[in-house]
Formats: C-alpha cells, structure tokens, sequence
C-alpha cells in the first residue's frame, strides 16, 4: 500500500486541443510545482496523473494547487487489485475520514469505476461489496446514497484507488500551452491579479516594472520582486526586466503640458515594454487597468494608450469591481505584499489637473516635445534582468 495523489485535468476542452501537448506542458509545470519534494516521480496514466514516492502528501498537495490545468486532486492510497488489499485500503480511509469529522454518525456512500474491465466485479458489484465490508467494519457507519458525509471511492485502473476526499484544482489550462505574453508589473493590487488572470489561459509571463530611483526605493522594487515570486507560484518561472524609468518623467516633466504628464508616462510604458515583449517572443502585453478605476482609464485615455503600441494589450481587469479583484488577490496570496506602503512611480509625478478624455492628436503633439526613441533607448541599454 502506498500513499500517492491523483490527479484530474480538463477532459472537456482537450477535445480540441493538442492533447499530448497539453499533457506534456501539464507534466513539466507538475515537476516544477515538486521541484522542492526529493525522489517524487510524477506518472501519467489513461486520463490521470499520478505522483508517487512523496512523503509530505499533505505539502505536496498544496504546491499541486497552483497548477493550471489540474481539475482536482486526491490523495488516494495506492493498493493491487484484490479484494483483500482494496478492504485494507478502504478501512484506513474511512477510519481517517470519520477522525476528521467532528459530527458523530456520519453518512456513507461507496463509488466505483471500474476502467479496467478485466477485474471480476462491474462497478455496482464492488460498491456493493465494498460498502457490506465498511458496514460490517464500522457498526455505526449508515449508508447515504444521495448526500452522504463521506464518499469513498475506488477506482480500478492499472492499479487501484481508494480515497475519500478531492480537491479542487486551480483549473485553466497548463501555461505554455498559449505562448507568451508580457506583464505591466506595478507593485499595486491589480497587476499581480492581471497576470494570474492570463497565465491561467496558458500563457508564460514575463513582466516588466518601472523603477524611478531616487523617487521609488529599493523596498518598492523588492516589494515588486516578491509579488513576481507570488504570481509565478501559479505561472513558473519568470524574467522580470526592471526599467529605469526616471530620465523619461523627469523630461516628460519639464517639457510637456502637465496634464497630459499620466497619459504620456503610460504611453512610454507600453512601447518599452512592446520592445521587450519582441525581443523575448511575447505575443501580448498585459496590464491592470479597468475602466473607470481612475481618470487615466476612461475609454478615451485607454484608446490613447493603445494606440502607442501594435501588439494586442489584455486588460482582463477590464470588467471587474475594485472588491472583485481584491477578493482574487487574497486568494492568491498577492494582497499582502500588494498594501505594503512603498513609492509607486506614478504617484510621484502626478498633474494636479489630468486630462480626462485625452485627444490622441494634441497627446501625440505634446510627446513630440521631447525625444522618445533616444529616451526609450537608453531605458533599454540600461535595463535590469532578475529571473524569478
Ligand atoms: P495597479 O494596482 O496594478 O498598480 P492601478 O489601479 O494602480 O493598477 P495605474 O497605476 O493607473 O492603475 O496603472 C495601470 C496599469 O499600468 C497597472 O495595472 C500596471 O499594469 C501598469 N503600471 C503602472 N505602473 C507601473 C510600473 N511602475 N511598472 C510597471 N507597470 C506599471
Ligand atoms: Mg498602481
């Protein structure tokens, strides 16, 4: 007998897909998310994943739950296909499941499938069995069928199964199975959200932060260090290219009108992170931002800030509630880093009247007052590289 977990991914939407590909990626992210659990071998079977040789299930479970493109998870004790070693298995599951519960008397139900079709019982039969035995076992266990307190399944597939608990997954789809795409990364509550919103599609991240030293502070970039760290839990590895962004405020500062001083900054932001995005195959960027939050996301300046780049911008926020999006960010533990007080960059420089409904002609006279590309440039030429 063994103790392994088992693993469910998304049957529905395989259908179109690439399916070895999607199992493949699914794998790799899985060695990746056990990288920390010496010796555990990660095994596929007919529609399931299995990890074995793990002694900290229970941690083990826990890094699994970040993974896109897991449905569910069971830890399950792994046992040969006899009746006897089945009962021996079903007995320490229920045992340990009637221990977990606070309530006495607790209901029962048996659930089998039976996916080898050489074993001798069909599936009503061995749920049948299975649930005299239990009965027989644990005097005061009642069986309900319809809503019972523990299900105990058993499944008979190259080996058998018994388990009594599943878990959900985080679902989505096993990233780097849709590309790249390249993350506006501030240290607030949104961006962090954003990327996880994209990287559960199945896209890679890369991110980029723009640094304003001495206006932001090695913390503010520590702080967007560890929120890099908080998303990649769920997204794996990540470059995270920091971009000395100072020079560039500072000229649109002392040469632009200051209203226009927000949707400028944000219109260089976007096409230096389109040049990054380039130069490291990300096919998108992503960004924070949803309509209406503040005065630089109206329709008018969101049209502006496109319009600075050619590569598609996802705004996943787009539609969401401020408390929408921080309820996805205490789930996923990025809140917390998110409110620590340090410098934002835009906060430093920010006009006392700020264009509302820009008009893309006079923003793009007022950038023409200064020299973006040599601007651009030299941000590039003198941009930071930590890989997460
Ligand atoms: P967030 O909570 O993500 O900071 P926000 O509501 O504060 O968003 P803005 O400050 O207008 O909104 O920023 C909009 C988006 O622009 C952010 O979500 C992020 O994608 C990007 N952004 C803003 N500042 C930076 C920065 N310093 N570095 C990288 N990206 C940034
Ligand atoms: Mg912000």
């Amino acid at each position: 007998m063994e103790n392994v977990i088992l693993i469910r991914y998304g049957e529905i939407f395989l259908k179109g897909l690439n399916r070895p590909f999607f199992e493949k990626s699914l794998i790799a992210n899985i060695k990746g998310a056990l990288q920390g659990f010496q010796g555990a071998k990660v095994i596929k079977g007919q529609g399931r994943i299995y990890v074995e040789n793990i002694d900290d299930v229970e941690g083990a479970m826990e890094s699994l739950r970040s993974v896109f493109g897991i449905v569910s998870l069971s830890a399950a004790l792994k046992v040969d296909k006899s009746m006897e070693s089945l009962q021996n298995a079903s007995r320490l599951c229920i045992k340990k499941a009637i221990e977990s519960r606070a309530g006495d008397e607790p209901t029962f139900k048996v659930e089998s499938r039976r996916a080898d079709k050489s074993f001798p019982l069909n599936s009503m039969e061995l749920s049948r069995e299975m649930g005299a035995f239990i009965l027989r076992k644990f005097p005061s266990l009642k069986v309900d069928v319809h809503n019972p307190d523990i299900t105990l399944s058993v499944e008979i597939r190259e080996n058998a199964y018994v388990y009594s608990d599943i878990i959900a997954g985080a679902g989505g789809m096993p990233v780097g199975t849709n590309g790249k795409a390249t993350l506006l990364l501030s240290g607030g509550i949104d961006s962090p959200v954003a990327g996880w919103m994209i990287a559960k599609r199945g896209v890679k991240l890369s991110a980029v932060y723009y640094h304003s030293v001495p206006y932001t502070s090695d913390r503010a970039k520590q702080k967007v260090v560890d929120l890099a760290k908080a998303v990649s839990k769920y997204s794996g590895n990540m470059d995270l290219y920091v971009v000395p962004f100072t020079k560039i405020q500072r000229e649109i500062y002392q040469h632009c009108p200051d209203a226009f001083l927000t949707v400028l900054m944000r219109r260089f932001m976007m096409k230096i992170a389109e040049s990054i995005a380039i130069e490291s195959d990300s096919k998108a960027l992503i960004t924070g931002e949803s309509v209406g939050q503040v005065a630089s996301q109206t329709l008018e300046s969101l049209a502006v800030t496109d319009d600075a780049v050619n590569m598609p911008v996802l705004r996943p926020l787009v539609g969401f509630d401020k408390v929408e999006i921080m309820d996805i960010a205490k789930d996923i533990k990025t809140y917390d880093i998110s409110i620590l007080p340090y410098e934002d960059c835009c906060t430093v420089f920010v006009p006392r009247h700020p264009v509302t409904r820009p008009k893309l002609k006079a923003v793009i006279r007022a950038e023409n007052l200064i020299d973006g590309e040599s601007l651009m440039s030299e941000a590039l030429e003198n941009v930071e590289l930590i890989k997460i």
